[in-house]
C-alpha cells in the first residue's frame, strides 16, 4: 500500500495569507503583543507553536503558558469565523483538493495529514474548506515543533490506522520551502504545489514534480508515481 501525506496550509487549504494575518492578529489581541516578525522562513521551525514561543520569548523573555497558547488558538478561530461570516472570506480548498483526497482513498491509497498548525485551528480550516479529513490519520504541531517529527508522527498514525503495515512508498505533498528541506532530510519523495514564481522556487530548490493544484487528477497520479526525493539545491 502507498501512502500520500499532505501538508495543509497552502497545499490542501488556500488560506496562507488570510491565516497568517489571523495568526498575527490573534497573538496581538490575545496576548497584547506587537511587532510580530512575519518572515516565517526566518524561524528555525515552521510550526504555529514554535513561532508563538519565539515571538513571546522575544517580547517577554519566557515561553507562553499553555493557557496563553490556547487563548491565541481560540482568538484565531474567532477571527477566521468573523471573516467567514461577515465577509465570506473563509478558508477555501486549493482547487481539486477535496476530490483528490476522496479519489486517492477510493483507488486504494492511504492518505494522511501532517501540518505545522495546531490541531484545533487546523481542523477548523479543513472543515471550512470542506476537505474530508475526519477519518484521516493526522499529526499537528502538538506532536513536535520539528516538521520531520510531525511527518513521522503522522506516518506512525497512518500505519496503525491500516493495521500496522509498512507502506511500499510514501510521497509527501507540500508547498513550502520547509517541506522541501524536510523531505530531503527524511528522504521522502515530494510533489510540490504552487504556481508561477512560487513553483519555480520549489523546482530550483530541487523538487522534481510541481503542480499548480489538484484539478488534473491524472497528472497528480503520474506525479506521485514518478516524483523523487528533492535534490540538493545549489
Ligand atoms: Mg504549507
Amino acid at each position: 500500500m502507498n501512502l500520500v501525506m499532505f501538508d495543509m496550509d497552502g497545499t490542501l487549504t488556500d488560506s496562507f495569507a488570510l491565516d497568517a494575518n489571523c495568526y498575527v492578529l490573534a497573538i496581538e489581541q490575545a496576548l497584547g503583543l506587537t511587532s510580530v516578525v512575519t518572515d516565517w522562513e526566518s524561524y528555525a521551525h515552521a510550526s504555529s507553536s514554535y513561532c508563538l514561543e519565539q515571538i513571546v520569548r522575544t517580547a517577554r523573555g519566557h515561553a507562553p503558558t499553555a493557557a496563553e497558547s490556547r487563548a491565541v488558538q481560540q482568538r484565531m478561530i474567532e477571527l477566521m469565523d468573523g471573516l467567514h461570516v461577515r465577509h465570506g472570506r473563509g478558508t477555501g480548498e486549493i482547487p481539486g483538493a477535496a476530490a483528490c483526497v476522496e479519489a486517492l482513498q477510493a483507488a486504494g491509497y492511504a492518505v494522511a495529514i501532517a501540518s505545522g498548525d495546531w490541531e484545533a485551528t487546523a481542523r477548523h480550516k479543513l472543515k471550512t474548506a470542506r476537505i474530508p479529513f475526519e477519518s484521516l490519520p493526522a499529526a499537528f504541531c502538538e506532536a513536535s515543533h520539528i516538521r520531520t517529527e510531525i511527518m513521522r508522527a503522522s506516518l506512525a498514525r497512518a500505519s496503525a490506522h491500516h493495521g500496522g503495515i509498512a507502506f511500499d512508498r510514501i510521497v509527501y505533498i507540500g508547498d513550502g520551502v520547509w517541506d522541501v528541506k524536510a523531505c530531503r532530510e527524511i528522504r521522502w519523495p515530494l510533489v510540490g504545489i504552487g504556481q508561477g514564481a512560487h513553483a519555480s522556487r520549489l523546482r530550483t530548490l530541487g523538487t522534481s514534480h510541481v503542480l499548480p493544484d489538484f484539478t488534473d487528477h491524472a497528472a497528480f497520479l503520474r506525479a506521485i508515481a514518478e516524483t523523487t526525493v528533492p535534490r540538493e539545491s545549489n
